[in-house]
């Protein structure tokens, strides 16, 4: 059984609900052992003001998360063990003011995530119009660009829903196998993770990040595994983990990373 989700947000980011309390108690609840806090890193590349509203914590409000994410740790330690994290964008061209954010704190784990390419966020469902008129394919060469980037990065432990792009289920004619191969070469090269989503089954991919022949990839590759739900409500931790041991059994894991002051720790499932 897996016990474990490393990719959770709360109310701070403005899109989710539930404070980290209530996630921590809903993890407790449903007999988990170990709970990753990950909310989104707080804009700085647009103007929250004007953008496209409840996106992410505002950057002042970032180390208050941090500070009650660790004092939720030690105040929970003898029930759960809570990793203190953040799900960090890679924007290309801001990768320095993205280090300084990521430097300033005693974080257990940095998840790396594309959610932008420029400033359109291709997980933003508001946004989805900004595919018209774009060559497909394309978009996709720009996205597996910027995550090999993002691997070679050196800032992050694991980069997170690695083919989010097809979240809304906008999907090249042509293969992307060769872009996919590209992106986990880049993440074994770097000797970072990634990690199982289950968020895509929610999706209208209609499932899990990334897909099984990206799974088999990286089992093949060595590339180490973390799991987690993206749970924006408390009540989605864990969910379709069940889905997840039986497929991660037949690609051949039988161990998934956790991750302590930025060191990865593999534990049996
Ligand atoms: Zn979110
Ligand atoms: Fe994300
Ligand atoms: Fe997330
Ligand atoms: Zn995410």
């Amino acid at each position: 059984m897996i016990r474990i989700d490393y990719h959770t947000h709360h109310e701070r980011c403005g899109h989710a609900k539930g404070s980290l309390q209530d996630y921590i108690e809903q993890a407790i609840a449903k007999g988990m052992t170990q709970l990753g806090l990950s909310d989104h890193m707080p804009l700085i590349h647009v103007d929250r003001d004007t953008y496209y509203p409840e996106v992410t914590m505002a950057l002042e409000e970032l180390p208050r998360y941090v500070e009650e994410a660790f004092e939720l740790q030690a105040q929970y330690a003898s029930q759960l063990d809570i990793r203190v994290g953040m799900e960090a964008d890679y924007i290309e061209g801001f990768e320095e003011s993205i280090q300084r954010l990521i430097e300033s704190y005693p974080w257990d784990y940095i998840i790396g995530s594309v959610h932008f390419l420029g400033t359109w966020d291709l997980s933003d469902f508001r946004q989805q119009h900004e595919w018209a008129g774009k060559d497909i394919r394309e978009v996709y060469e720009q996205y597996y660009d910027a995550i090999c980037k993002a691997a070679r990065s050196g800032m992050y432990d694991y980069i997170g829903h690695i083919d989010m792009i097809k979240r809304f289920g906008v999907v090249p004619e042509q293969s992307t196998a060769d872009l996919e191969t590209m992106a986990l070469r880049a993440i074994q090269e770097a000797g970072i993770a990634t990690e199982l989503n289950t968020a895509g089954w929610r999706s209208d991919a209609k499932e899990q990040y990334p897909k099984r022949e990206m799974l088999e990839q990286a089992y093949k590759l060595g590339i180490p595994l973390t799991i987690g739900s993206d749970a924006h409500t408390p009540l989605l931790i864990g969910k379709h983990f069940h889905e997840a041991d039986q497929l991660l059994r037949e690609v051949g894991y039988t161990k998934l990373a956790t991750f302590k002051q930025r060191k990865l720790h593999l534990v049996n499932f």
